[in-house]
């Protein structure tokens, strides 16, 4: 698998620094709250951070998964996301981290933000390991008091590991990488 890689982003050891700092930040802003906090991983793309995140933040969390279909095979966003599993824990006036892999479009975040609003979370925040602000096409906003927590900017490239997949494969590599264009184009 690492032949496939063209060149590594962030190495397993800048990606756990960068993890500890974020987490650190969410201990912070989080640790007073009185009503408890669901982390909503983004499956699948999202499971090894959200391993990491809820290990270094030190609250007391429920962990959940939400699953939306919208890439299919390809290397684009396809538009409009569906929801095809839905969260376990009531949401209902919890407070909501949903967290991501990457957020490109922003197609995905704001469907999925809607949707946990409408079932009562009484905020919702972002933490995205990656963020693509460059590719951004649609806005979303947050709910109540919730807040984006970001690991890195990420330049346009398409990337895979730390989770992130081409066609289902590469989501165990322990860094991030750029896939070599002949394997996808
Ligand atoms: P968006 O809806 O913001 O366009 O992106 C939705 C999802 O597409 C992201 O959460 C992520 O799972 C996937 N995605 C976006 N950019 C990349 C990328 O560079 N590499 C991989 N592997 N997935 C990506
Ligand atoms: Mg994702
Ligand atoms: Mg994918």
């Amino acid at each position: 698998m690492d032949g496939h890689i063209e060149k590594i982003l962030w190495t397993e050891e800048q990606i756990s620094d960068r993890v500890s700092e974020v987490a650190s930040q969410i201990f912070h802003d989080l640790k007073g709250l009185s009503s408890p906090v669901v982390m909503v991983g983004v499956a699948t793309g999202a499971f090894m951070f959200l391993a990491d995140i809820v290990r270094k933040t030190k609250l007391p969390v429920y962990v959940d998964f939400i699953r939306a279909e919208s890439y299919g095979f390809g290397t684009e966003s396809n538009g409009a996301p569906r929801i095809s599993s839905d969260v376990k824990v009531d949401v209902k006036g919890k407070h909501v981290i949903l967290v991501e892999d990457i957020v490109d479009t922003g197609n995905t975040l704001s469907c999925l933000i809607s949707h946990l609003e409408s079932k009562g979370a009484c905020s919702v925040s972002v933490c995205t390991f990656l963020d693509k602000p460059s590719r951004r096409k649609v806005h979303f906003d947050l709910v109540g008091e919730g807040k984006f927590y970001w690991g890195f900017e990420c330049p346009d490239y398409f990337v895979v590991g730390y989770g992130m997949d081409f066609a289902e494969l590469y989501r165990n590599l322990p860094y991030v990488g750029v896939l070599k264009p002949e394997l996808y184009k």
